[in-house]
């Protein structure tokens, strides 16, 4: 996101982020398994408190879980890929003759950047430029919404740019 790359438009970070208004909520994760982080390619997941809530706990990265449940699966006794990973303090209730699960709390991120809904672009971009984000997390009133990456910003820059300037100041 060069600086010359200028923002000068009302949109907001709702606007930007996915999942898009007529896609399903974006599921924060509770726990996730080895078997859906191989079956998406998404260089991130956000964890929540309880799939009810959606009350952000932390981000974490693809590189780090696949690494951790690798080393776990090799080291930990009890440990398989069926195992569900969990990040909070509560265990989510888990099957009595399932296996048990696989901790990492230690690999997320606690303060994982956000912005409301409601945070214009252009602040939302000079964020990621100061900060140099590759990814920001969006809520509304503590509650998972979605997710920005640099690359949706830089999509969105790029159809703005495209469209007719009069249909971007009034629509
Ligand atoms: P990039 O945008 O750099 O390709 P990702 O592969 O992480 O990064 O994301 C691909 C697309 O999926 C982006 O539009 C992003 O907003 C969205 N996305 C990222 N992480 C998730 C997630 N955990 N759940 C749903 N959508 C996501």
């Amino acid at each position: 996101l060069e600086h010359k790359e200028e923002f000068e438009h009302s949109s907001l970070a709702v606007d930007v982020m996915r999942p898009r208004r007529s896609d399903p909520a974006l599921a924060g994760l509770y726990c996730i398994s080895q078997a859906l982080v191989e079956s998406t390619r998404y260089s991130g997941f956000p964890v929540v408190v309880s799939q009810e809530s959606q009350r952000l706990v932390g981000f974490v990265l693809r590189r780090d879980l696949l690494i951790s449940i690798e080393n776990a699966l090799q080291r930990q006794e009890g440990v398989v890929s069926a195992s569900r990973v969990v990040f909070t303090e509560h265990t989510p209730s888990q099957a009595p003759d399932g296996p048990p699960p696989l901790r990492l709390r230690g690999i997320m991120d606690l303060s994982p950047f956000t912005v409301t809904d409601h945070t214009p672009m252009d602040i939302t971009v000079d964020i990621f430029r100061k900060l140099g984000l590759r990814q920001c997390l969006v809520t509304h009133n503590g509650r998972l919404l979605g997710i920005i990456t640099k690359k949706d910003i830089l999509k969105h820059m790029a159809q703005i740019a495209n469209r007719d300037p009069d249909s971007i100041l009034f629509n």
